[in-house]
């Protein structure tokens, strides 16, 4: 004899998709998934609150010295799209903001010319203060930075990360030759990777 649990998950089982969306949506009108959702929102923004006070306090290598703030990321913390570049620039480094210079300003065209606006999509950085005269940051200071991106990434649960560049290729994807990786899908898990050329590398090269 099978159990009333048994049959009862036998029932569901055959349900008609319809009647499964109809149950969805039931639940997706009640106050349980309201509240869920409310607290979720809210542990992903003051998990980026808490890691933004912990990278200005940040002393894990060299870069802290020189910074004037430690810029953390800019965007819509809930769009499934988040670009990563190397390290804050000059101007990035006076506003907090990543992607404000004039790499930031092709960034922003070039989403805008594939209808995407910049506020719509979440902004990063492997390391989060700026390397003097906007060198390339150090393996030890990506290394050492790495950890506040991983929460960072781990907050935000994107289903897209865009790498600009070689660096955040290397961090994210653990591959590197953007020149040949470029403009190929990888998936990791549910996530997908896709690296292009870093603006500053597509700004020098167009001169
Ligand atoms: N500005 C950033 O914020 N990151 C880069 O990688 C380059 C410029």
């Amino acid at each position: 004899m099978t159990s009333p649990d048994v049959q009862s998950t036998t029932h569901a089982d055959h349900r008609h998709p319809a009647s499964l969306l109809k149950s969805w949506v039931e639940y997706a009108r009640s106050g349980e998934y309201a509240y869920l959702c409310l607290q979720s929102a809210r542990r992903r923004i003051l998990g980026l609150r808490a890691l933004q006070a912990q990278i200005q306090q940040c002393r894990r290598c060299p870069l802290h010295a020189q910074r004037k703030q430690a810029v953390l990321g800019v965007g819509d913390p809930f769009s499934p799209i988040v670009f990563v570049g190397e390290g804050p620039g000059a101007q990035e480094d006076i506003e907090g903001q990543p992607f404000v210079g004039r790499a930031g300003q092709l960034l922003t065209h070039a989403l805008a010319r594939f209808g995407i606006p910049r506020s719509k999509i979440y902004i990063a950085n492997v390391v989060k203060c700026r390397p003097e005269g906007n060198r390339t940051p150090r393996m030890s200071e990506m290394e050492a930075c790495f950890p506040y991106l991983k929460q960072q990434l781990a907050l935000l649960r994107p289903r897209l990360i865009v790498t600009m560049g070689n660096p955040a290729t290397q961090m994210i994807l653990g591959r590197s030759g953007i020149m040949t990786l470029r403009g190929q899908w990888f998936r990791i898990g549910i996530v997908w990777i896709f690296p292009i050329y870093h603006p500053a590398f597509v700004l020098r090269n167009l001169k």
